[in-house]
């Protein structure tokens, strides 16, 4: 499986300057290629990287948020030659679909299958198969993802018991949003990606979906603090990375 850091902004002041890209992941396995939270630019961090978008099998979207959607429309129209191939997969949760859509109705007849996702469910496209973590604390209706044993993509949420085990696996990729815990806000913060390591012990940890004050705070500098301390090796995910798995 290789995954690609589409971008690595997180939340609207860091999206909203484009002071990191915000395409979300990019995963291929064998033929397989899955999007994963298309934000805002997506389409053009695909086009730079000369990815033809017609062969993507599916689009999967962690929660609504602008960040993680901004770009699903024309992603896809795009995975669906401009709605004249009847192809691809959306994955994403029913209040995407449904009120406030973000997902514009006129083309949700272009994919072959637009999939209501539930929590701790298992869904498959072609071959590649990953499950969803229980409901994140978030605002809108979140979920995380483990694919298989090999990925474990902790998107926004609040820090809740269980968080580490439901996306244990070998490489980790989680949104630090926050540099300072801070309880009304529905997002993690260092302490609490540091936590979620130390429990979970992957071989390998992405932090990334990085809010302002992390971003300033310098991440490779962050991350190599973590890596001493724990033990585990933490890496502050770059735009444009591409890492084997
Ligand atoms: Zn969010």
């Amino acid at each position: 499986m290789r995954l690609t850091f589409m971008g690595t902004a997180g939340a609207r002041f860091m999206v909203a300057k484009q002071v990191a890209a915000s395409g979300g992941l990019f995963i291929e396995e064998g033929n397989t290629r899955i999007s994963l939270d298309p934000g805002p630019g997506a389409v053009v961090q695909y086009a730079k990287r000369e990815i033809d978008l017609t062969t993507l099998d599916a689009i999967v979207v962690s929660h609504r948020h602008l960040d993680h959607s901004g770009d699903v429309n024309v992603m896809i129209e795009a995975m669906t030659d401009g709605g004249f191939a009847h192809r691809g997969k959306l994955f994403c949760p029913s209040d995407a679909l449904d009120e406030d859509p973000v997902v514009l109705k006129y083309l949700r007849r272009f994919p072959q299958e637009i999939i209501r996702l539930a929590p701790e469910t298992s869904y498959s496209v072609n071959g590649v198969t990953f499950m969803t973590s229980a409901r994140h604390v978030h605002q809108a209706e979140t979920y995380g993802f483990r694919f298989g044993e090999k990925l474990g993509w902790i998107t926004d949420s609040a820090y809740y018991d269980g968080i580490a085990e439901q996306h244990q696996a070998d490489v980790m990729v989680i949104h630090t949003v926050l540099l300072h815990c801070r309880a009304e806000l529905p997002h993690l913060c260092l302490a609490d990606a540091e936590r979620i390591i130390r429990d979970a012990k992957p071989r390998l940890a992405f932090l990334t979906h990085y809010g302002m004050t992390v971003w300033r705070a310098n991440p490779p500098e962050i991350a190599a603090d973590m890596t001493q301390r724990l033990g585990i090796e933490v890496l502050a995910a770059r735009d444009g990375m591409t890492v084997e798995i």
